[in-house]
């Protein structure tokens, strides 16, 4: 994996990495799709049934939601590149451990790097923890954006949570709103 990888040779690598235990149950690598360069970057947690079997981000019902709520505020999901912090199926659809999204990270890092992206929606407490340790949790900085890197990051609360808590699909909207003021303003 050279500096000057492009997304489809990354893509290959990833479906044939075995540096985690993920690999061995996944039925495919699920890497990511999206334009790139691409404004928006959504990072997610991990694939899940669907996703697994189809080899795509975000097929689910939490993918619907997000498609759903994405087009409410006029954003294609399309238009936005889309991956999670680890390319692999979690058995049983567990949360990916710190461990395996360590060991994934130095792919979804270069896809940042090729995809060039203003902003960066973190979709839950995992994408959150992963780019920034120290963070108050999801439920106190959700929709506050912060730079990193020349990067701008919104944590929002991910799709499957307000699916469970439908209460925090209006929050979701109010958050995307302001993803979409903030995307004007570039
Ligand atoms: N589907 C994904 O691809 N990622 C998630 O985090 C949830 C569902
Ligand atoms: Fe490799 Fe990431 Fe899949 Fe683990 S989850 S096997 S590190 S691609």
């Amino acid at each position: 994996m050279g500096l000057n990888t492009s997304l489809k040779e990354l893509e290959k690598t990833i479906s044939n990495c075995k540096k985690c235990p993920l690999h061995k149950k996944r039925l495919q690598a699920v890497p990511g799709i999206g334009p790139s360069p691409s404004i928006i970057l959504v990072i997610g947690e991990a694939p899940g049934a669907k996703e697994d079997k189809l080899g795509l981000p975000f097929q689910g019902a939490a993918g619907s939601l997000l498609t759903k709520l994405l087009n409410g505020v006029g954003l294609d999901r399309n238009g936005l590149f889309i991956t999670n912090l680890v390319k692999c199926r979690p058995p049983q659809n567990r949360p990916p451990t710190n461990k395996e999204i360590k060991t994934c990270a130095p792919y979804l890092k270069k896809q940042i790097i090729l995809v060039s992206p203003k902003i960066i929606l973190l979709l839950g407490a995992k994408a959150l923890k992963a780019v920034s340790p120290d963070s108050l949790p999801i439920s106190k900085v959700h929709g506050q954006s912060f730079r990193k890197d020349g990067i701008f990051y919104f944590p929002l609360y991910h799709p499957a949570a307000a699916i469970y808590n439908r209460s925090l699909q209006v929050v979701l909207v109010d958050d995307l709103i302001k993803v979409k003021n903030f995307l004007v303003t570039l």
